[in-house]
C-alpha cells in the first residue's frame, strides 16, 4: 500500500478515534461518523443501514442524501443493492449502480444523481448489524485502498454498536443484546432448566480501536503472539490423540506469516493489536459461513479459537477477569470436550452447545450427569451475554434468552408441573412397578459415572442394568491405568451395595474415539472396527478391564457383559478371556469373585438368528435398542435426518423383539431391554407388554415408567398391540395412544 493513502486511513481513523471519545448522543456519533468518512473519501455520499429488526434495514444516517429519508427508507433483505450486501455479506462495488441487477431507487433519497456505488457489511464476528455505503456522482470503481478505509469505518461502527455507543436517546439502534430470543436447537438431553448463562468462553470487548503508534502496536502484537505459541506448546507437549491434531493445527496458525502479516498491514493503517486481530477473526467466521467442507470449517474454527486466545492476552479478558459464576449457571460454549464438562459437573443447571451433536462426548457426560442439554442451538453464542437471565427447555431443543414475561410464567408452570410429578414418583419409589394384570416388571437404570451411583437408592431402580465403562476413557488424556480401574469399579460396587451392577466392556469405536487412540478413518465407523471387534482383535485394553472388574469385586458376585456381539462365536471368545483372566488371577492368589455372571448385549439383528446353543450358553442378553434399532433400519442413530424417522412402535421392530422374547423363554435365557426407549413411559409400556420384563434406564426415568406401569394392565395392551398388527398399522402408537388415553 503507498504512504500516501496509507497515512490517509490512519487519519481518518484518528478523526473516528475522537468521535468516538467525545461524550455524544448516539445520531449526532453516527451524522458525524458519515459526515467524516465521506469527506476523508472525497465521496458525496456516505449512509449507515442498520437492521431494525432480522430482515428490514433502515437508513439510520446519512451524508449528501436527503435528510428527510433518514429513518424512514427501509428495505427488505435482498432488496436493492444494500439489501444484497446486508444478504450476502459481500461487497458490492460498481461504477454504474442504476444499470446493476437488482437496483432499486429510492426516490425519497434523492440518490438518482449518484452511479458510482460501494457498500460493504457492518458485522462484528459473523453477527450482521447493517450496511456502509458510500456513492459518488462521477462514473468509477473504488480502489482497493478506498476498501480497505472503508471497511475500517465499518468495524468501528460495529465495535461500537457492540458497546451500546447508538443506543439511547435519539438512538439509531435498539440496544444489542437485551431483547428477547428464542433459539431453536437438538434435544441432547431432555428436561428443563431456568438459570443465567456463563459463557464458556468469555466474549472479549475490544474498546480501543485506533492507534496512531504502529510501532508499538507491532510490538504489542508480536509478544502477544509469543506468549500464544508458547502456551500452545506447553499444550502440546501433554497432550495425545485428536487433541495432538487440533493442537498440530493451532500451532500452525500461531506460527501462520501470513495472518501475522495481514494483522501487521492492519495495525499500520491505524488499527490497535487487538481490532488488527478481531478484523481477521471476522473475516475468518465470514468464510466459516460460506465453506462447506468438513476439514476446512474445522480449521477456521481453530483460527477463531485461536484469535480468542490472543485477544485475551492483549485485553487481559477472560476468565482471569474474576466474572464470577452465577448460583444457577447454564453453560454456553461452542463445544466442549467431556473431561472439562466433568469440571463443571453438577454445578451446571444447564449445556447449550453452538454446535456440538446428540452422540458426542459432551451430550454422553450430559446424560450421565442428567442435566439438560440442546445441541445446535444456531448463533447463541453471539446472542448470549454472560449473565442473561435464560430458560432451556432440552424436551423441545429449545433455548429462550431474556425470556419475555409470557415466556418465563409459561415455562415455570411447565418446571412446577414436572416438579409435582417428581413427588408423585417419589410417593411410588419404594413400590414395586407391578401392572393392574399383576405382572411385576423390573426396573433398572443405566449409569457410566461414579457421580451415578448416588442416585441409585432415590430412583427405585434394583440396581444398575448397564454401566457403560467407556466414560473413564473418554474423559482422560490418557489410557487411564489398572489401578485406576480398580479403584473406580470397587467404588462403584461400593455404592451399590447388595444392588447388583452389570458392567459392560469397552464400547469404543464408531462414534466414541478415544482422544489418545489412533483415530481411524473408516468409511462407515457405526459397522466398523469398533467394541467387541476391538476387544477380540486387540485384546490388551480388554484384559486389563476384565482383570480390573475381578480385583474390583474383592470376592463379591460380578456381572459382565459384551457390547456389540454379532456373532455366538465372539461371545464364546470374549467369555473365554475372562476365564484366562480368572485362571491368572488364581494363581496370583488374588481373590476372585464368588459367582461371576457372563452375558452379552444384543446390539445385531444377526445374533437374534444365532444357534439355539448359544441362547443355552449365555447367562443373559440384554438388548441395545439404540444399536439394534438403526441396524434393523438401517436409520443412522446419529443422522439427524434420519434417526427419528422409523417409530420404535414400528409393528416390524416390535415382531422382531417379540422373536427375541420367544426365543429366550424356550431356553429360560434371562433378557433385558436398556437402550434409551426404556426409559420412555409409551414404549416402555409396550415393551412389557410383549414380555420385557426387565428395563433400565436413565434413573430419571424410572418414576414416570413405574408410575404408567402401575396404572397399565399389560394383557389389555398386549391385545391392543396385536389388533393394531392385524390390521395392518405401520406403528401401533395411535391404537396404544387412545388405549392408554382411554384408560386415564
Ligand atoms: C444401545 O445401543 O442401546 C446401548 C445401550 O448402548 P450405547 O447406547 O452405549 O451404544
Ligand atoms: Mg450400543
Amino acid at each position: 500500500m503507498p504512504d500516501g493513502s496509507e497515512s490517509e486511513s490512519r487519519k481518518l481513523l484518528g478523526r473516528l478515534r475522537d468521535t468516538m471519545a467525545e461524550e455524544a448522543a448516539g445520531q449526532a456519533r453516527l451524522d458525524k461518523i458519515t459526515h467524516l468518512t465521506a469527506d476523508s473519501m472525497g465521496t458525496e455520499v456516505c449512509s449507515v443501514y442498520l437492521f431494525r429488526d432480522e430482515d428490514t434495514l433502515e437508513l439510520c444516517a446519512t451524508e449528501g442524501l436527503k435528510q428527510e429519508a433518514v429513518h424512514h427508507t427501509r428495505m427488505k433483505l435482498g432488496e436493492g443493492l444494500v439489501g444484497r450486501v446486508a444478504r450476502t455479506g459481500k461487497m458490492v462495488n460498481t461504477a454504474d449502480a442504476p444499470s446493476e441487477r437488482g437496483f432499486r431507487y429510492m426516490p425519497e433519497t434523492g440518490e438518482e444523481i449518484f452511479s458510482s456505488f460501494l457498500g460493504l457489511p457492518i458485522q462484528r464476528l459473523g453477527e450482521k448489524l447493517g450496511v456502509l455505503v458510500v456513492q459518488t456522482k462521477a462514473k468509477r470503481e473504488f480502489t482497493a485502498d478506498e476498501i480497505y478505509a472503508l471497511e475500517v469505518v465499518a468495524m468501528v461502527l460495529a465495535e461500537m454498536a457492540e458497546l451500546g455507543v447508538f443506543v439511547g436517546e435519539g438512538a439509531a439502534l435498539k440496544a444489542r443484546h437485551t431483547q428477547a430470543a428464542m433459539i431453536r436447537g437438538i434435544t441432547g438431553q431432555e428436561g428443563t432448566a431456568e438459570g443465567h448463562v456463563w459463557l464458556h468462553e468469555p466474549r472479549v470487548v475490544v474498546t480501543n480501536l485506533v492507534s496512531d503508534d504502529p510501532e508499538r502496536e507491532r510490538e504489542r502484537l508480536k509478544s502477544a503472539v509469543e506468549k500464544l505459541r508458547v502456551s500452545v506448546d506447553e499444550m502440546l507437549a501433554g497432550a495425545s490423540g485428536e487433541q495432538l491434531e487440533v493442537l498440530e493445527a493451532y500451532r500452525m496458525f500461531a506460527n501462520s506469516k501470513g495472518w501475522r502479516k495481514r494483522m501487521e498491514e492492519d495495525i499500520d493503517r491505524g488499527l490497535s493489536a487487538e481490532a488488527a486481530v478481531e478484523k481477521e477473526q471476522s473475516a475468518a467466521r465470514a468464510r466459516m459461513g460460506q465453506v462447506t467442507d468438513a476439514y476446512l470449517r474445522e480449521r477456521l474454527h481453530d483460527l477463531d479459537d485461536l484469535s480468542n486466545r490472543l485477544l485475551r492476552i492483549l485485553t487481559g479478558q477472560g476468565s482471569e477477569t474474576g466474572a464470577e459464576m452465577p448460583a444457577d449457571p447454564i453453560l454456553i460454549a461452542r463445544n466442549i470436550g467431556p473431561g472439562e464438562l466433568l469440571d463443571y459437573g453438577r454445578r451446571l443447571r444447564g449445556i447449550v452447545l453452538e454446535e456440538g451433536s446428540v452422540g458426542s462426548h459432551a451430550a454422553i457426560v450430559a446424560r450421565a450427569l442428567a442435566i439438560p442439554l440442546v445441541v445446535r442451538a444456531d448463533r447463541v453464542l453471539t446472542e448470549a451475554l454472560n449473565g442473561d437471565h435464560i430458560m432451556v427447555d432440552g424436551d423441545q431443543g429449545v433455548v429462550h434468552l431474556r425470556p419475555d414475561e409470557s415466556v418465563v410464567s409459561a415455562f415455570r408452570d411447565k418446571i412446577a408441573m414436572q416438579a409435582q410429578a417428581q413427588e408423585r414418583y417419589a410417593s411410588i419409589r419404594q413400590k414395586p412397578a407391578m401392572s393392574i394384570c399383576g405382572k411385576q416388571i423390573n426396573l433398572f437404570m443405566n449409569a457410566g459415572l461414579l457421580a451415578d451411583l448416588p442416585s441409585l437408592p432415590s430412583s427405585g431402580a434394583e440396581g444398575v442394568g448397564l454401566f457403560r465403562t467407556e466414560l473413564q476413557f473418554l474423559i482422560r488424556n490418557q489410557m487411564p491405568r489398572r489401578t485406576e480401574l480398580v479403584e473406580v469399579y470397587k467404588r462403584v460396587m461400593d455404592s451399590a451395595g447388595d444392588k447388583p451392577v452389570i458392567f459392560r466392556t469397552l464400547d469404543i469405536g464408531s462414534d466414541k474415539v478415544l482422544p489418545y487412540m489412533k483415530p481411524n478413518d473408516e468409511p462407515n465407523p457405526a459397522l466398523g472396527w469398533r467394541a467387541i471387534r476391538v476387544g477380540l482383535d486387540k485384546p490388551g485394553v480388554m484384559r486389563m478391564q476384565i482383570q480390573a472388574l475381578l480385583r474390583a469385586s474383592e470376592g463379591r458376585p460380578l456381572s459382565v457383559m459384551f457390547p456389540f456381539v454379532a456373532q455366538y462365536e465372539e461371545f464364546r471368545a470374549a467369555r473365554a478371556e475372562v476365564d484366562k483372566a480368572m485362571a491368572i488371577e488364581r494363581k496370583l492368589g488374588h481373590k476372585v469373585p464368588e459367582t461371576i455372571t457372563i452375558g452379552t448385549m444384543l446390539e445385531t439383528p444377526s445374533l437374534a438368528y444365532a444357534s439355539k446353543k448359544f441362547f443355552e450358553d449365555v447367562a443373559f442378553i440384554s438388548i441395545g435398542g439404540n444399536d439394534l434399532k438403526q441396524f434393523f433400519f438401517a436409520a443412522d442413530r446419529e443422522n439427524e435426518r434420519v434417526r427419528r424417522r422409523y417409530d420404535t412402535l414400528n409393528v416390524s421392530f416390535l415382531t422382531f423383539l417379540e422373536g427375541i422374547v420367544q426365543r429366550c423363554s424356550e431356553t429360560g435365557t434371562a433378557l433385558s431391554f436398556c437402550g434409551e426407549d426404556a426409559g420412555r413411559p409409551i414404549e416402555a409400556v409396550c415393551l412389557a407388554a410383549i414380555g420385557l420384563h426387565k428395563l433400565s434406564m436413565r434413573p430419571a426415568s424410572i418414576g414416570p415408567v413405574k408410575s404408567l406401569i402401575m396404572r397399565t394392565d399389560l394383557d389389555a395392551l398386549y391385545d391392543v398391540i396385536c389388533d393394531a398388527r392385524e390390521r395392518g398399522e405401520q406403528s401401533v402408537r395411535e391404537s396404544v395412544l387412545d388405549y392408554l388415553r382411554w384408560n386415564g
